[in-house]
């Protein structure tokens, strides 16, 4: 069955307790605009105050450990996110992958932690602006995405629900550049391959797959009409409730 288009706020680094006005906002605004899937992703010590105040969107994370806990200094585990009311987190943001410099492989077993915490995930892949004027964009994201992605093997059934994919061109995250549309539809059409050959025919076919870098409500509509496109994953946009959901109503 086909799923709602999913609209996900990355608020980064962005928000203290005066950025709740806002996200009641938006959760005002999705309440009247059930046809779209609405998220937001505030800073960590914002989950639990969203939680509390929103009725219609889900609140979750920015990254997690991939360990249930132990002695590591400043890091959050999914078992505590779900307990402040999150409900997903999004994994391999190549903020997370450049900044502190997180691998395939702890993308994946964060995400194998996520999942198993009961969160659902966000993985995000996206080659940097060399690799596409290499000509290798399609095999790069092909290969770290493949090298990312959780397994499932314990509960395959529930992959289309709790897994969904954020195609991010490194150099259209915050630059106000977007890919252009036919090479949208080209990677889109591309994961879906590679989902189909890692999860089989029909969960491949129904796990969402999000595209992200500088999305905004003017490129949304035309973005959200390219064919594998089933939603957004907003950054700059989505720090206010009018932008947002300018996007999330272009859906
Ligand atoms: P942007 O960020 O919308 O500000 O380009 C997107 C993202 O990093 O998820």
């Amino acid at each position: 069955m086909p799923q709602r288009p999913y609209i996900v706020g990355n608020w980064k680094m962005h928000g203290t307790r005066a950025m709740l006005s806002e996200a009641r906002a938006i959760d005002r605004a999705a309440q009247r605009h059930m046809k779209v899937e609405v998220a937001i992703a505030p800073p960590y010590t914002l989950i639990h105050p969203v939680h509390r105040e929103a009725e219609q969107i889900a609140v979750g994370a920015q990254d997690c450990h991939h360990e249930e806990g132990g002695a590591h200094t400043g890091d959050i585990s999914a078992a505590m996110i779900a307990d402040a009311g999150g409900k997903f987190v999004i994994l391999g943001h190549s903020e997370r992958r450049q900044n502190h410099s997180e691998t395939n492989a702890q993308v994946k077993a964060k995400a194998d932690a996520a999942l198993a915490a009961g969160l659902r995930v966000i993985l995000c892949c996206g080659e940097s602006e060399e690799t596409r004027d290499a000509g290798r964009a399609v095999s790069f994201v092909k290969k770290q995405l493949k090298a990312s992605l959780p397994d499932f093997s314990d509960a395959p059934e529930s992959v289309v629900e709790r897994l969904t994919v954020a195609y991010e061109p490194v150099w259209a995250i915050g630059t106000g550049k977007t890919a252009n549309i036919e090479d949208i539809a080209e990677m889109h059409a591309e994961i879906r391959k590679l989902l189909v050959s890692v999860y089989g025919e029909e969960n491949g076919a129904e796990i969402r797959i999000l595209y992200g870098g500088s999305v905004k409500p003017e490129n949304a509509s035309e973005i959200l009409s390219t064919p594998e496109v089933g939603g957004a994953l907003v950054g700059g946009a989505s720090l206010t409730a009018d932008s947002f959901m300018g996007i999330a109503l272009a859906a």
